[in-house]
């Protein structure tokens, strides 16, 4: 049905002085160690260059990091997450030992320097060790430099029980499963029977079609059919790219109240495809936002990109609206602030982030208008304070320990890369 062009506005953005606020947005998936290769994969080695090569330089940095340098890159990044307008982050977390493979003396080390740097720099952290225990829907044992991301069950709630003792106000613990071809079935139930009754579940699924076919045939199904008739998957879920889904799997994915984490900037310059984000609206599927591999660290550059492939696609406009609203960018950020609490736990409608009144873009904005000037004029940030828990931790667009913060990368970013 075509939407009404009178339909209301459900107006985002509140005019304050100085600015416009809006909620700050939550980032729903993050592996901050690859910040450090953002920009370092874009040089062909081979005609068929794909995910799964890309894959190889990752491997190659992960193999550099420790506790120290790990701290360094992940503050710099949630640094730069603040001052874009992310509140919050959800770590999906599978550097955990030594890069032999063998534990740290605290083996929890990696996931402190994690919790340390959001910490340090007020933003909201979701934690979510990863449990990673094949390399293979054949189960076959992780490779050589798959090895620090291993455990078994026991150890994984171990690490598991450790951190979950720390949450608190800034700080929630859940689970990730890093993907069906990594955990075997009975570890994934053990696992899943093992947790709080609340605790939030990610799991990365459905991204490259190489993994739908090894799953389709090692286990007859396609792996989120496989995962919808496998474990009792509902709102404490969110499910990481789908990117691959028949019909039935978008029905049943929005029907189950789980959310799927989006990661447009991430999954184009992957080559992985794209998510069929109008069926899935149709559908009332719940989804946000997540900047993933870090290629780009800007919630504007991550909304724009996923209407902007749908567009590409439907060789249409304007595709990515609801009841609520004819705007494309009210509704993706309605869509992204809806997703929130269930994916990250925290109830943080209070988080706040303020538009620079005086921004070009901005000029004679209003209500109804801000939210698409925003997030399709253009690059020039121009998030001026943002407000977490009450504090302010970015002032006039910048954090107050930008310069410390950077310092130490530039140290960091030059130990990794062998200089
Ligand atoms: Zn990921």
């Amino acid at each position: 049905m075509p939407v009404a062009p009178d339909a209301p506005h459900a107006a985002v953005a509140r005019q304050v002085a100085g600015g416009w606020q809006l909620p700050a947005i939550a980032n729903l998936h993050s592996h901050a160690f690859q910040r450090a290769m953002a920009g370092l994969a874009e040089r062909q080695t081979h005609p068929e260059d794909s995910f799964w090569t890309w894959r190889e330089t990752m491997y190659r940095m992960a193999a550099r990091f420790d506790p120290d340098s790990l701290y360094a890159v992940a503050r710099q990044l949630y640094v730069e997450m603040l001052e874009a307008g992310y509140g919050s982050v959800c770590e999906f977390h599978y550097l955990h030992h030594a890069p032999d493979g063998r534990p740290y003396a605290d083996p929890a080390a990696m996931s402190q320097a994690l919790i340390a740097a959001a910490r340090d720099t007020g933003i909201r952290l979701t934690l979510l060790p990863v449990l990673y225990m094949t390399g293979g829907f054949d189960g076959r044992a992780l490779g050589e430099r798959q090895k620090r991301f291993g455990h078994d069950v026991d150890g994984y709630l171990r690490l598991f029980e450790t951190l979950h003792a720390q949450t608190g106000d800034m700080l929630r613990v859940g689970c990730a499963l890093h993907s069906l071809r990594a955990v075997p079935p009975d570890a994934m139930r053990a696992v899943l029977a093992a947790l709080p009754a609340d605790a939030r579940i990610h799991i990365h699924i459905a991204e490259q079609v190489g993994e739908v076919q090894d799953c389709l045939a090692i286990r007859d199904l396609r792996p989120v059919e496989w995962l919808l008739q496998n474990a009792d998957v509902d709102a404490r879920w969110t499910l990481v790219h789908a990117t691959h889904l028949n019909d039935w799997e978008v029905a049943g994915i929005a029907k189950s109240g789980a959310t799927v984490a989006i990661c447009p900037t991430t999954e184009a310059n992957l080559g992985d495809g794209l998510f069929r984000l109008r069926e899935y609206l149709d559908a009332g599927g719940a989804w946000g936002i997540g900047s993933d591999s870090h290629i780009s660290v800007s919630p504007v550059e991550e909304l724009r990109w996923l209407e902007y492939g749908q567009r590409l696609v439907k060789r249409r406009r304007n595709i990515a609206v609801g009841d609520a609203s004819t705007s494309v960018g009210e509704t993706l950020l309605h869509g992204a602030y809806a997703s929130a609490k269930n994916a990250t736990g925290f109830d943080a409608g209070g988080d706040t982030l303020v538009l620079d009144a005086e921004a070009p873009l901005l000029a004679a904005a209003t209500a109804g208008d801000v939210a698409d000037r925003w997030l399709f004029s253009g690059n020039r940030p121009c998030v001026k304070d943002v407000h977490i828990a009450g504090r302010r931790v970015v002032a006039d667009g910048r954090h107050a320990d930008g310069a410390a913060v950077l310092a130490h990368y530039r140290t960091a970013l030059a130990k990794l890369s062998g200089m």
